[in-house]
């Protein structure tokens, strides 16, 4: 079972993907970048800060307070809606510098994307 964290784009969740059920939906059905997953289950979903990108700093918190509910996360993915943002707007986030940065700090394994619909 793989236990996910979502980083979300602050401004396309809600807005332009509400719910975020195109997310549950491919967990569900194991399909796009979950694919890769035996068994998958979404356990924390935080978005970016809003723009600039505040990544660092919310998922900081993210781990925190997953350690203090002892929840374990084992894999954090960038959602969807971040690559779109970064594809089609001015979204300043550097995505592959952004998972590195997320694997040093945290020790998780980081997967750019989720769903692809
Ligand atoms: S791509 Fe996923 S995480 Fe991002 S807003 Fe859409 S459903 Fe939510
Ligand atoms: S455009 Fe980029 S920095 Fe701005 S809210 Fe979306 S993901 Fe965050």
């Amino acid at each position: 079972m793989a236990k996910i964290a979502i980083i979300t784009c602050a401004k396309i969740r809600d807005t332009s993907c509400v719910g975020c059920l195109k997310c549950f939906k491919a967990a569900e059905r194991k399909e796009g970048e979950f694919a890769q997953y035996d068994d998958v289950r979404i356990v924390a979903m935080t978005g970016c800060g809003d723009c600039p990108g505040l990544v660092m700093p919310k998922a900081t918190l993210l781990m925190e307070m997953a350690d203090y509910l002892d929840r374990d996360i084992d894999v954090i993915h960038l959602g969807t809606c971040l690559l779109k943002a970064n594809k089609t707007a001015a979204c300043p986030i550097d995505l592959e510098a952004m998972k590195v940065k997320l694997e040093t700090v945290f020790g998780k394994k980081v997967v750019v994307g989720t769903h692809t619909y």
